[in-house]
């Protein structure tokens, strides 16, 4: 198979394996009908200086791995180490991730900069317009228990993450193959991404290790890896379901199994560990 590049140039591959990523251009190619789909809801971050925080929260909460479960949105909140990589009491940080429902119109707004330019693959933080920063902190005033709105207002960088998922019919075209987020994208709830990515690679160098025929080869990769992919979208949509479905609490809909208990449990696992702990 012949490759040509955006730079003109050009190679010739016995195996040609799409290890691009989100927007993958090596999948465009073998499936020119996948497109990613929108979850209905972004993930608003940020960072915060421990020392910037209340006593309170850094006294009963800054050490937790906290879920935080809000009307209609989930907040995940965990300490980091400090831009100096250090873990001192004192200089680490805390993170925030907090998934907001948000509609299309609404995205488009955010991803607009002042100047009116859309950005579809994510705009910069500093782009980002203030009222939109200034709503997300009202909102956060408005819904979030005392201790945690600082965690949201002061963070020093507010960005945001619009939250897809990818979900491929094929990983394996011929002798194309796409590995990671190129092949399935699963929503973050599930954590899994960059184990899922390396799972893939494992897999696929072993099968061409282990088969001296190419075809051969992929045909096992696929059969090994296509399924895992596939449930990691699956589980993915079924932990955001009630924040799409605007749910003000994930229990409310007794079809989807999700108390908060089971959501801390299962998120961050690959799925068929769920399945084989039956959590
Ligand atoms: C909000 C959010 C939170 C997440 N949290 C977690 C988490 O806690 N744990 C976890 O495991 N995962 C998490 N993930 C998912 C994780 O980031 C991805 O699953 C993982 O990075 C996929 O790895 P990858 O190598 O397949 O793709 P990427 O990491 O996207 O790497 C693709 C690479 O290909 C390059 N590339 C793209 N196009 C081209 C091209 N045309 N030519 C050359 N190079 C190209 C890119 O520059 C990039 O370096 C999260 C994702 C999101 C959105």
């Amino acid at each position: 198979t012949r490759v040509f590049t955006s730079t003109g140039k050009h190679f010739d591959a016995d195996v040609v394996i799409g290890a691009d990523g989100f927007s993958s251009a090596v999948r465009k190619y073998i499936s020119p009908e996948i497109k990613p789909k929108y979850s209905g809801y972004v993930g608003w971050r940020g960072i915060s200086e421990e020392l910037k925080l209340s006593d309170n929260f850094r006294r009963n909460l800054f050490s937790h791995y906290a879920f935080l479960f809000l009307p209609q949105s989930l907040l995940i909140g965990y300490p980091i180490a400090g831009s100096n990589g250090s873990i001192e009491v004192g200089s680490r940080r805390y993170n925030y991730l907090w998934y907001y429902p948000t509609t299309k119109e609404k995205l488009k707004n955010l991803l607009t900069d002042k100047q009116g330019y859309f950005h579809s693959d994510g705009i910069p933080p500093s782009l980002i317009e203030g009222e939109h920063i200034t709503d997300i902190i009202k909102i956060a005033n408005k819904i979030m228990p005392k201790n945690f709105i600082d965690i949201v207002t002061k963070a020093s960088t507010t960005m945001f993450q619009p939250i897809y998922d990818v979900m491929s019919e094929k990983i394996v075209s011929e002798n194309i193959v796409l590995i990671g987020d190129a092949a399935f994208v699963a929503r973050p709830h599930v954590g899994i991404g960059v184990l899922k990515a390396a799972q893939d690679a494992v897999s696929l160098a072993n099968a061409l290790i282990d088969n001296s025929a190419t075809s051969d080869a992929l045909k096992t990769y696929a059969l090994e890896r296509f399924e895992p992919g596939r449930q990691a979208v699956i589980h993915g949509r079924n932990l955001g379901s009630f924040i799409e479905q605007r749910l003000d609490k994930p229990e409310d809909e007794l079809h989807l199994n999700l108390p908060p208990e089971r959501i801390i449990r299962v998120s961050g696992r690959p799925y068929e560990h769920v399945v084989e702990q039956g959590l």
